[in-house]
């Protein structure tokens, strides 16, 4: 089974058409006065470029006689009013398309991020970050140039090779029927190397992504390779990486250059041909010589155009990748949601949690169950602690009752709904939680508390903060608490950002209290301020915690033990130190009881 993009991309690798950007055509639909203002100005240019050879002809025909100077100076105004009709209407036109392209790629941006935040921890764990951040950035980009940019090479040109075209064929249909014959020539390898350069853009575009996510897990981690002097080594990784990116873009570069040099050397040797043609016809007395200034005119209008429309072809191309790879992402169906006609949940829930028979294996180890027949009941008010190696599962307890993953038998209530019966957002607004290592946002003190309840008042957030005790070290900040933290800001010692974390699952007022107790020894005051502040937490709530203290367990109404998936046994601590040998050996060496 594949759950992520590559596998898609690896199936899609052979198709190569444009198809991938109509998906993106119902994002251009709502500006549609935007693309009409374009396409008006796009007219107008166009015809005032035209206008141009005709002039000429006119002036090199009649020009050039007695009352010249009068014809001539009539030609040279009305060819300054042309002038300025082309210049006032190609920027319109440029500026129009490149607005609806802006548009267009902020909206797929938005709604690509929107949908990111859909995905479960399934997806997620199946991609790289760097990767799936190359499609939100360097992928969109690609499209916003083919969609603006490009699309504004692309349109006028179309519309100045179809002019042209006609207007060769007014001018001489003779010599357009011979320029006629050139076309297949061109034609032919615009289509074989369209293809080659979309699929090597295809190419470039993983391989950056690949370097991408390379660079983000190593740069996020930047300690850790550093403490093992591994910067040697994780550069030549990444430029192992980056040097596949070049060299799929190089093999691009040169595909486009081939198709560059193609269609130069065809149509303009096309042109050259017809010229000397068309001199002969003139020496001979058979065409006039404006006539002849003429074609050739829109006949380099033509063939400059189709040049720049297989430039801008190849550029579609890519985009055309990129847009297959943004199209992989919104494809992504999330494999947990709410359901279709939730159960409301009633505004006073009492929290009482309990798995029934539940078997449970995470998907990309489907052979192992996690969880095998666990039941138990965590009663409101109550404590219910999870102990056991690591390994055992306790974790996993957390992750299927805030449905990250669905079990695959059994059931999981609260207050006897099952969960996979209430919307997901119900659901998890039951739950608070303080993890061993909790995430702090950049952002100020009070916005890291505020996290999980933006609407929470100053009053509420100060008051949470004391409870948790952030109060002891905010206020010693710079700014109290409005200091920024995180990336930008003061870094925090694990256990103030565990009070943080506390602070932030007071405020959220919570029925159930998910609770992981940090493993690493904190020193003994910070953890007696944990301690008070999580006894103010845990009043009147349904707690389950994955236990590491002697405290925590010897005060738990409930402990479960678990071993490989399975709670092997439950009671309170005096009960199992007597009755379980391994509950009473974990008491002996991780709680150092007796
Ligand atoms: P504990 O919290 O008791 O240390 P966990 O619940 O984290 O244990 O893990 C239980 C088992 O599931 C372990 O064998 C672990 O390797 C496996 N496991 C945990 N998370 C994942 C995951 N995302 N994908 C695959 N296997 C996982």
């Amino acid at each position: 089974m594949s759950y992520g993009v590559q596998g898609q991309a690896r199936r899609r690798e052979k198709s190569s058409d444009l198809r991938p950007l109509r998906r993106l055509i119902p994002f251009i639909l709502p500006f549609k006065r935007q693309v009409i203002y374009a396409t008006i100005a796009l007219i107008f240019a166009s015809l005032a470029t035209l206008l141009v050879p005709l002039a000429l002809r006119n002036i090199l025909d009649h020009g050039f006689t007695d009352n010249g100077f009068v014809l001539v100076d009539q030609y040279f105004a009305l060819m300054f009013a042309v002038v300025f009709t082309l210049a006032i209407s190609s920027a319109l036109r440029f500026y129009y398309v490149m607005w609806v392209g802006e548009k267009v790629v902020a909206n797929v941006r938005a709604l690509l991020f929107r949908h990111l935040l859909t995905l479960t921890p399934e997806f997620y764990e199946d991609q790289r970050t760097g990767e799936v951040m190359s499609r939100l950035t360097a992928d969109t980009t690609l499209v916003k140039s083919a969609f603006s940019f490009t699309a504004s090479i692309a349109l006028r040109n179309s519309v100045m090779f179809l002019g042209s075209l006609i207007m060769m064929i007014y001018t001489s249909p003779m010599l357009s029927g011979i320029a006629a014959l050139a076309i297949p020539l061109i034609v032919l390898p615009l289509v074989f190397y369209g293809r080659k350069v979309r699929n090597l853009s295809r190419q470039a575009q993983d391989a950056l992504a690949a370097s991408s996510a390379f660079a983000h897990e190593r740069i996020s981690a930047i300690s850790t390779v550093q403490a093992n002097t591994q910067e040697p080594r994780t550069i030549d990784g990444f430029e192992e990486e980056n040097d596949k990116s070049f060299a799929a873009a190089a093999k691009r570069t040169f595909s486009r250059s081939v198709l560059t040099f193609a269609i130069i050397l065809i149509s303009m040797g096309a042109i050259v041909a017809l010229m000397w043609f068309g001199s002969h016809q003139v020496l001979a007395g058979k065409m006039s010589g404006g006539t002849l200034g003429q074609f050739a005119l829109y006949a380099m209008f033509a063939a400059s155009s189709l040049g720049q429309l297989s430039e801008v072809y190849g550029e579609i191309q890519m985009a055309a990748g990129a847009a297959e790879r943004i199209s992989e992402i919104l494809d992504e169906v999330p494999t947990i949601k709410s359901p279709d006609s939730p159960v409301k949940i009633a505004n006073a829930i009492a929290g009482r949690v309990q798995f029934k028979n539940v078997n449970f294996s995470y998907p990309s180890r489907p052979d192992t169950l996690a969880l095998r027949g666990a039941s138990f009941i965590a009663e409101m008010g109550e404590v219910t602690a999870i102990v056991g190696p690591s390994g055992a599962g306790k974790t996993t307890i957390f992750q299927v009752l805030q449905r990250f993953h669905d079990a695959q038998a059994g059931m999981i209530t609260i207050d006897g709904m099952d969960i996979k019966k209430l919307s997901l957002e119900d659901l998890r607004s039951q739950i608070a939680i303080v993890s061993q290592d909790p995430v702090i946002f950049s952002g100020t003190v009070a916005e890291n508390i505020r996290f999980g309840s933006p609407d929470a008042t100053e009053d509420e957030v100060i008051a949470a903060a004391k409870a948790a005790r952030v109060d002891d070290f905010a206020t010693e900040l710079p700014q109290g608490y409005d200091s920024l933290l995180g990336e930008r800001g003061v870094m925090l010692s694990g256990g103030q950002r565990q009070r943080i974390s506390i602070a932030r699952a007071i405020l959220r007022n919570a029925p159930i209290l998910l609770l992981d107790e940090a493993t690493s020894a904190l020193d003994s005051e910070s953890e007696s301020l944990i301690q008070k502040a999580l006894a103010k937490l845990t009043k009147g709530r349904t707690t389950l915690v994955i236990a590491h203290r002697l405290s925590t367990v010897r005060n738990a109404n409930k402990i479960l033990v678990m071993e490989r998936g399975k709670i092997l046994t439950q009671g309170t601590h005096k009960e199992l130190v007597k009755s379980n040998e391994l509950y009473a050996r974990l008491a002996k060496l991780q709680f150092n009881a007796q």
